[in-house]
C-alpha cells in the first residue's frame, strides 16, 4: 500500500517546521541514527487515525542562492511535483502578506487538493483573522496553532479527505515494481534507457493520473516488470532537480511505490553520505535491497578493485549486509541484464512465507546453542514464532516479556533465520510481543 504525500508549503516563518514537528512527532528513525547522516529533517511519515501518509516540509529545502521569492516559489513547485494533498501555510497573526498570493498563484496551477491552514490562531478571539483568508481562493481556511497544537485534528481530517485511492493496485500481483535510486548523476536515467532500449524489452509507458507517475512496463524471460520513476527521469530540467534535498525526496517517492530498490553508487566517485541517507530510507521502508554500483567501465581496475570496493560499501552500508551487489554500467551495458534476474530473485525472497514448524524448530536449536539474555534474574523466555507479513518478511516472536528481548539477541535470532532460509536481498523484521 502506498502512502500518500503531503507536502507543507508557505512563506518562511508562518510555521511550517513548528507544524511539520507537531504532525511528524517524535519517531525516531533508523535513518537518523545512521552515523554521519545530517538531521534536518524534512520528511517523516506520520498517522493520523487510520491513516498512515508522509509529510514534507518544502521550507526546508534550500535551493541555492536563489533569491528569497524564487525559493518559495520553487518550494510551491516541488510541493506540486511530490504531493498528493498540499497544505498551504499561512500565519494569522500577519495576515495575509504578498508572499502568501505569490504562493497562491502558483498553486492555482495545480488541480491537486490544497488545504489552507492559518497558523498562529492562539486563541478562539484570533478567530476573526480568518475571513481575510478566503481571499487566497482556497475555500475555507482552517485555523491551527503549531505552537499549542490546536486545531491539527480538523486540519488533518480534510486533507485525508483527499488521499487518493491506492492506484498501484493496478498493477498484476506478480508483476515486479522496481525503481533505481541515488544522488543526481549517478546514472540512474542512464540505466532505465539502457534497459529499455533493448530490443528484447517491450516498452509501455502508463501515464499516471493524480501522481504524476511515468511507470515503464516490461517483461524480460517471462518475468513482468515496472520501472517506477525516479528522478523526474524523463522530464528533466528543473532548477531545483540538482538539489541533494530534492533527490532524496524522490527517491523516497519512489521508494514508497517499489518493493525492489537498486540504490544506485557512482563507482567512479565512491560513496558519499548522501548515498547512505538514500539507502537508509529504502532499508526502512521494508524494500528488498540491492546495491548498485554503476559506471563501472570509468574505474581503473585490477583483480582486486572489486572486492576492495565491495568491502567499502559494506563499512558503509552496515545496515545493508543482505543486499546483493552488482557493478555494471549503463554506459557499456556491460551486466546491465545480469541486474534483472537479482532483482526477480530478492523479490522472491521479500514475498517468501516459510512454514512455522520450520521457523519454530530454528528458533529452538537457536536457544539451545545460545541461551536467551538474562536480567536482574529474570530470563527472556521465547514461547512461539510465526510469520505475520511478507515485504518484508516479518515474525512475531512471543515471549514472557518484550522488554529483555535486547537488540543483540535479537540480531542473532535474525542471522539464524537468514541461515537457514535464503532471504538475500530483503530486510527481516522481528517483533517480540507478551504472551502469559
Ligand atoms: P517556518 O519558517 O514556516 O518553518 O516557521 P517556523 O516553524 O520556524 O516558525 C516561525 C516562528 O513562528 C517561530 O518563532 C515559531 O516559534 C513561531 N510559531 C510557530 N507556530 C506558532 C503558533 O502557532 N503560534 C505562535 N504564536 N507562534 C508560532
Ligand atoms: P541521473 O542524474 O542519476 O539520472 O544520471 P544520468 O543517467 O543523467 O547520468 C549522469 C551522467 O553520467 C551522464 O553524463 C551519463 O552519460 C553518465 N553515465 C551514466 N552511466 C554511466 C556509465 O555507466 N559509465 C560512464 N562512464 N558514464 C555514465
Amino acid at each position: 500500500m502506498t502512502k500518500p504525500v503531503v507536502a507543507i508549503v508557505g512563506r518562511p516563518n508562518v510555521g511550517k517546521s513548528t507544524i511539520f514537528n507537531r504532525i511528524a512527532g517524535e519517531r525516531i528513525s533508523i535513518v537518523e541514527d545512521i552515523p554521519g547522516v545530517t538531521r534536518d529533517r524534512i520528511y517523516s511519515s506520520a498517522e493520523w487515525l487510520t491513516h498512515e501518509f508522509n509529510l514534507i516540509d518544502t521550507g526546508g529545502i534550500d535551493i541555492g542562492d536563489e533569491p528569497f521569492l524564487e525559493q518559495i516559489r520553487q518550494q510551491a513547485e516541488i510541493a506540486i511535483d511530490e504531493a498528493d494533498v498540499i497544505i498551504f501555510l499561512t500565519s494569522g497573526r500577519e495576515g495575509v502578506t504578498s508572499a502568501d498570493e505569490t504562493v497562491a498563484k502558483i498553486l492555482y496551477k495545480t488541480k491537486k487538493p490544497v488545504v489552507l491552514g492559518v497558523n498562529k490562531i492562539d486563541n478562539p478571539e484570533m478567530r476573526d483573522q480568518l475571513y481575510d483568508f478566503y481571499a487566497l481562493g482556497f475555500g475555507e481556511p482552517f485555523p491551527v496553532s503549531g505552537s499549542h497544537g490546536i486545531g491539527l485534528g480538523d486540519l488533518l481530517d480534510e486533507v485525508a479527505k483527499h488521499f487518493p485511492k491506492d492506484e498501484d493496485a493496478e498493477y498484476d500481483e506478480n508483476t515486479i515494481k522496481f525503481s533505481f535510486i541515488g544522488r543526481p548523476n549517478v546514472g540512474k536515467s542512464s540505466l532505465v534507457n539502457a534497459i529499455l532500449g533493448e530490443e528484447r524489452v517491450i516498452v509501455s509507458d502508463i501515464e499516471g493520473t493524480t501522481r504524476d507517475a511515468v511507470d515503464s512496463m516490461y517483461t524480460y524471460e517471462d518475468q513482468d516488470y515496472v520501472i517506477i520513476d525516479t528522478a523526474g527521469i524523463r522530464k528533466k530540467g528543473k532548477v531545483y532537480e540538482s538539489t541533494e534535498k530534492y533527490s532524496v525526496l524522490r527517491a523516497l517517492r519512489a521508494i514508497e511505490r517499489s518493493d525492489v530498490v537498486c540504490v544506485v553508487l557512482n563507482g567512479e566517485e565512491g560513496i558519499r553520505e548522501q548515498d547512505k541517507k538514500i539507502a537508509g530510507y529504502a532499508h526502512e521502508a521494508g524494500r528488498a535491497v540491492i546495491i548498485v554500483v554503476n559506471k563501472w567501465d570509468a574505474v581503473e581496475k585490477d583483480e582486486k578493485t572489486m572486492k576492495v570496493f565491495e568491502q567499502t560499501i559494506r563499512e558503509h552500508f552496515l545496515f545493508l549486509s543482505y543486499a546483493p551487489i552488482v557493478f555494471l554500467s549503463a554506459k557499456t551495458k556491460k551486466r546491465v541484464f545480469s541486474l534483472l534476474p537479482v532483482i526477480q530473485r530478492v523479490s522472491e525472497n521479500h514475498a517468501m512465507r516459510v512454514q512455522s514448524s520450520i521457523l519454530n524448530d530454528i528458533i529452538s536449536d537457536a536457544v539451545a546453542m545460545n541461551p536467551t539474555p538474562t536480567d536482574n534474574g529474570r530470563r527472556l523466555r521465547i514461547y512461539y514464532t510465526t510469520q505475520v507479513a511478507v515485504k518484508p518478511p516479518t515474525f512475531v516472536v512471543f515471549v514472557n516479556e518484550p522488554e529483555l528481548m535486547h537488540f543483540s539477541y535479537q540480531r542473532f535470532l535474525e542471522n539464524r533465520i537468514r541461515d537457514s532460509f535464503d532471504f538475500e536481498g530483503t530486510p527481516i523484521r522481528i517483533i517480540p510481543r507478551h504472551r502469559k
